[in-house]
């Protein structure tokens, strides 16, 4: 009997919504805070630009601002990427959430936890073994192990036994990945 998987089901990931961000209020040091939808404010001063994300804090709701771009050239911007700050774009704001860049920088770390859910086909009767191809319609960086036990409801334990995924299942990850699941 060959051991290749017969049955590939599709599973998709999408956001829900944007991240809290944990995130230090100089006002009244709590340690969260809201995009909200997303708001931009560019500033233009001679021929530099300094692009800023603007955050609420959840408790006491002072406005700060997150650095996007510091005194940049005007020109070192493409125009469509300037229209997308001036318009909000809310793909821009998510991607600007999830650039490592941008969170040393300003010191905060986006909790995406509950942020996002995952489309599961049924599974078919004894399907094993069974190949799962995993797809981000939505960036959101998670751990393959906690999507794997969250949609098969498999244990992190029998995913340990029976799971065979080419990426470190622990570490977080926004690239579309495949797995096997393997019979008990
Ligand atoms: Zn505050």
């Amino acid at each position: 009997m060959s051991s290749r998987p017969h049955i590939v089901l599709p599973w998709t990931v999408r956001r829900t919504r944007l991240p809290l961000l944990n995130l230090r209020c100089v006002a009244c040091h709590s340690g969260h805070a809201t995009t909200g939808d997303g708001r931009f404010r560019v500033n233009a001063n001679g021929k530099l630009l300094d692009v800023w994300l603007l955050v609420n804090c959840v408790h006491c709701d002072r406005t700060g601002k997150l650095t996007v771009h510091d005194r940049v050239p005007v020109r070192s911007l493409p125009p469509a990427l300037l229209n997308d700050y001036s318009a909000n774009s809310p793909s821009l704001v998510a991607r600007t959430l999830l650039d490592p860049a941008i969170a040393r920088r300003n010191r905060f770390t986006p909790a995406w936890d509950g942020c996002w859910e995952l489309h599961t086909p049924p599974v078919p009767e004894d399907p094993w073994p069974l190949q799962i191809t995993v797809t981000f319609h939505d960036p959101v960086p998670l751990r393959p192990e906690r999507l794997i036990a969250h949609g098969s409801g498999i244990s992190r334990n029998e995913i340990a036994r029976r799971v065979k995924i080419d990426i470190p299942p622990n570490r977080r990850t926004t690239q579309d990945f495949s797995f096997i699941i393997n019979p008990r």
